[in-house]
């Protein structure tokens, strides 16, 4: 995403450049993530104008580039999952996501300051734009860069043990950028891992984005991040963490017990909720009849 980006806006100036992708466009994060974007959430630190400039030109750009990655503005609410666990053991398997309840606790954001894109399919058009205006996407692993003799100036980069000439080097490997660190004597970056689900939740799926919190039988406290998105695709992700990171960007693989556990809040059931509309301030709790009738008339009768 960065690094199609970049390229956008420098071939947009009429610079030549050429981006060296190892796997894939969005072959990483840039695929699995969320595609939440929001104005201000970054206020008071030094990455206030970025985030506000980058939330005018995700806007500004459905009309510059060819392409649908789903671009739309959100409402964004924080809250609690308040599963009743015995509710939930009497609960046939198929309604189980109704022993979960959700308390909306607050309003983080409204559809002028919080939207989505879908980040795979923005990333690729993008880059497509990118190649339009003439930048070059080449196939091939950067294994290091390269100096002039006193060090002063970047000569390029090393692509299968050959010198690729460029008068300037835009490192855009995501966490793999801790390679580069190494190759230009920068400070170290890392990445955190997050597994992520998808539910194919239809159109309908009101614009609202839920960050929510729940804890877990162990009484951890996880939060987890609930991403309607304009394709009809609803994301789910939670809990972060370290872990060791593939050299290989295609072997980075989710790890079952992380999605079983992802799974096990009602990830499902979040999705399900959204499809049928959040209110803002409003005690979302399942068992409410009127709330959940249009879903599952015979079983929500409250008489
Ligand atoms: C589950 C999840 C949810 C997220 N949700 C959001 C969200 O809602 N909103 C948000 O703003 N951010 C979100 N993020 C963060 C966001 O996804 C990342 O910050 C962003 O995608 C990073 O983009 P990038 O271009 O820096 O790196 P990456 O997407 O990691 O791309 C790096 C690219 O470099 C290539 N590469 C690596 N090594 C080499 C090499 N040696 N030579 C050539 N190419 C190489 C890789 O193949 C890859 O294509 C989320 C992340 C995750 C994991």
């Amino acid at each position: 995403m960065i690094g199609a980006c970049t390229a956008y806006f420098l071939a947009r100036r009429g610079i030549d450049v050429i981006v060296i992708e190892r796997t894939e466009v969005a072959a990483a994060a840039s695929s699995k993530a969320g595609g939440f974007l929001a104005l201000d959430w970054c206020a008071g630190t030094p990455l206030d104008e970025l985030a506000r400039r980058s939330f005018q030109l995700h806007a500004a750009l459905p009309d510059e580039i060819a392409g649908d990655w789903g671009y739309q503005r959100m409402t964004a609410y924080s809250g609690f999952v308040v599963g009743d666990r015995d509710a939930r053991r009497h609960t046939p398997a198929q309604l189980a996501w109704l022993a979960s309840g959700i308390i909306i606790a607050d309003r983080l954001g409204t559809p002028e300051t919080t939207a989505i894109v879908h980040p795979r399919k923005f990333t690729s058009a993008i880059m497509s734009a990118a190649q339009k205006h003439g930048a070059e996407l080449r196939a091939g692993q950067v294994t290091g860069i390269v100096w002039s003799a006193d060090r002063s100036m970047v000569r390029g980069v090393e692509v299968g043990g050959a010198l690729l000439e460029a008068d300037a080097v835009v490192v855009a490997m995501g966490p793999w950028s801790l390679m580069a660190a190494a190759w230009l004597d920068l400070p170290a970056v890392f990445g955190q891992r997050s597994p992520s689900l998808v539910y194919d939740t239809g159109t309908d799926v009101p614009a609202d984005a839920l960050f929510l919190e729940y804890q877990e039988e162990s009484g951890a406290i996880v939060s987890v991040e609930v991403f309607p998105r304009g394709d009809g695709s609803t994301h789910i992700t939670a809990f972060s963490n370290e872990a060791p990171l593939p050299l290989e960007p295609a072997a980075v693989t989710p790890d079952p017990s992380e999605i079983d556990r992802l799974e096990a809040i009602s990830g499902e059931a979040l999705a399900e909720l959204i499809a049928e509309g959040v209110s803002p301030t409003m005690d979302l709790t399942p068992f409410d009849p009127g709330r959940l009738r249009p879903l599952h008339p015979p079983l929500l009768r409250s008489d």
